[in-house]
């Protein structure tokens, strides 16, 4: 009696939901929480059948019970399952069945409480070490397949230990979430546009001071060596653990896959050395895994850090080279071509570092300072009262993503009173191969604004010539290649001619570039090509040039004329000894 009292105290009051059942499934007593989550009351639930339940073994693991229909009620939601275990119990009236049922939710946060247990670290969140051998081999089969490469980094705080020791645990904990907080944040900010990867960053800990980030489809070398210094960078910060400031620094391992050609161990292995090797250079700096690569690294870096001094300290200068109309003489315009006045090295052409600017965005301000210092120059110019030219600036890529190029473009011709026909753009082809919302946007608002479009180097990628059709291109520039063996290689003499053939026909301005000698210049000509530029024509020069030699140009030409007319040819330009010949 005793025995039965307690058995039902338990049974009420257990925090499990628990049923009787005799042999054909029939409930003959119920407690609280099983009525709670069958959701029906308890008087509803005893007598109600539980079919196919002592069929199963007992012990056999938890499966799946829907409350049948005899228990839902018609104004119900549907039915819950409700996982569940069986203990047999044989009595004397036969063998009868305890269900244990537990709500399925409670059971799946359970289950998913003990996955993040073994797959993330407690402290930061962050994958742990079993995550991040998941994650890495999956980047290293889809860097494999995609050929884009990925990196791989080891960051190791520098002297975690001293603070670890001498401020406590507490504090190093702090410092580990602060970082974790830090890293995380500074990942996010790295420009991802390019990157054809959903999360193209996994930073995990592995324990200690410890972290790793898989970079997926990172484009070079210099980009991986950029993701680290801003990691560095970022964590330069001082960190306030109450009273102290507690100033930090890393050190960082980098290998490249799948250019190390190793397995997942070995991969792990290389940047585990090449991360030493930063501690041994002084730490606070990063090092990859292969010379080569380090050698590149710390050579584009350097070249980083004079351009970012060169944009505060102004070493910027815009040279000018003029174009030509091929059929009568006369100057048409020039280009402006940015030079770096790099200290101690003299004029640095700008093949040698668009490219950087391009990639750190640093393209944004010196492109704006290009565009600022061709129209003032422009205006400087008419002020002299020299022969109105259109003026050319070349525009990168990079920076149609950006709206208010179109604005800085508008103003600064408002402000220098410059007719927008006078100012022409040159694209690359590639700009036009982007089919994408800004750079539409951005092509229409050019043609809105009256500006003219130029496609620059034509003929070395692929253009559209629907796109070339749609925003009404003004010029096209046959690039310098394909000018160079004229006119004795044929190939290049069928390129230009078709080339020529197609601006003609869609109404545009042909222009060669590089042209250097006068036979280029006449079989051009003969191809109906509208202008050149080259050095045939001159050199680019600084713009306080220009003035002296534009006028010293159309003096020669005049005394040239008068010369040919009276038989008596003494050429001074370039284009008097085509007439002469021709
Ligand atoms: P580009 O726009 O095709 O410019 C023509 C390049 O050919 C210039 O090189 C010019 O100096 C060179 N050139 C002109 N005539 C001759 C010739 O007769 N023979 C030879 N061999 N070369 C000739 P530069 O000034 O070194 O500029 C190189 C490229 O850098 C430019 O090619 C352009 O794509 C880019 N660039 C220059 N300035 C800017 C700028 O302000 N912004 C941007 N985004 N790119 C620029
Ligand atoms: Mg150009
Ligand atoms: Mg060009």
């Amino acid at each position: 009696m005793a025995n039965d009292h307690r058995f039902e105290a338990l049974f009420e009051h257990s925090s499990e939901g628990l049923l009787v059942c005799a042999a054909d499934g029939t409930v003959l007593s119920c407690n609280a929480v099983a009525s709670a989550l069958f959701g029906v009351d308890k008087a509803t639930l005893v007598g109600a059948a539980v079919t196919g339940i002592l069929q199963q073994e007992a012990g056999q693991g938890p499966f799946m019970l829907c409350n049948g229909s005899a228990l839902a009620k018609q104004d119900q939601a549907p039915p819950r399952p409700v996982a569940l275990r069986i203990t047999l119990l044989r009595t004397a009236g036969g063998p009868q069945a305890i269900v244990h049922l537990r709500d399925p939710a409670e059971r799946a946060q359970t289950q998913e409480r003990l996955a993040h247990l073994a797959n993330f670290d407690s402290l930061t969140g962050l994958p742990n070490r079993a995550l991040f051998r998941d994650r890495l081999s999956q980047s290293m089969a889809r860097a494999q397949r995609s050929g884009l490469p990925m990196a791989l980094m080891f960051l190791d705080l520098d002297r975690f230990k001293l603070v670890n020791d001498s401020l406590g645990h507490e504090v190093g904990d702090q410092l580990l979430l602060h970082v974790t907080k830090v890293l995380t944040q500074c990942l996010r900010s790295v420009d991802t546009l390019l990157r054809p990867v959903e999360e193209p960053y996994t930073l995990s800990r592995l324990g200690g001071d410890e972290f790793t980030v898989i970079c997926e489809a990172i484009g070079s070398v210099e980009d991986a060596a950029h993701v680290a210094q801003r990691m560095l960078d970022a964590l330069t910060a001082p960190f306030i653990a109450g009273e102290e400031e507690i100033v930090i620094s890393a050190s960082i391992g980098i290998s490249m896959y799948p250019d190390d050609k190793v397995d997942l161990d070995g991969l792990i292995r290389h940047t585990d050395m090449a991360m030493y090797r930063s501690k041994s250079l002084g730490r606070g700096t990063y090092s990859f895994f292969s010379d080569d690569l380090n050698a590149a690294a710390t050579a584009r870096m350097s070249l980083e850090t004079s351009l970012r001094r060169a944009i505060e300290r102004q070493e910027f200068v815009l040279h000018f080279q003029p174009k030509a109309d091929l059929r009568c003489g006369k100057v048409m315009g020039v280009e402006a071509l940015v030079r770096w006045q790099r200290p101690g090295q003299g004029l640095v052409s700008p093949d040698r570092f668009i490219g950087v600017l391009e990639d750190t965005g640093m393209i944004l301000p010196v492109g704006a300072w290009v565009i600022r210092a061709a129209c003032e120059q422009l205006a400087a110019w008419d002020r002299m009262g020299l022969p109105p030219v259109r003026m050319a600036v070349n525009l990168s890529a990079r920076q149609f993503r950006h709206m208010y190029l179109a604005s800085l473009v508008e103003d600064t011709l408002r402000e220098n009173t410059i007719d927008p026909q006078r100012l022409e753009i040159e694209l690359t082809e590639s700009l036009l191969m982007e089919d994408n919302e800004a750079n539409r946007a951005m092509l229409e608002n050019f043609r809105r604004m009256g500006v003219r479009l130029a496609i620059d180097d034509f003929g070395t990628g692929h253009s559209s010539l629907s796109y070339i059709k749609r925003f009404n291109i003004d010029t096209l520039k046959i690039d310098r290649s394909f000018v160079q063996s004229l006119p004795d290689n044929e190939e290049d003499v069928a390129i230009a001619s078709a080339v020529i053939a197609l601006g003609r026909s869609m109404k545009m301005c042909v222009v060669a570039e590089g042209v250097e000698t006068s036979a280029q210049a006449r079989a051009l000509r003969n191809l109906g090509c509208d202008q050149i530029q080259g050095y045939l024509l001159s050199r680019p020069m600084p713009g306080a040039e220009f003035a002296g030699w534009i006028t010293g140009y159309m003096r020669a030409r005049a005394k040239d004329r008068v010369g040919f007319r009276a038989a008596k040819p003494s050429p001074t330009t370039w284009f008097t000894q085509l007439e002469q010949v021709a």
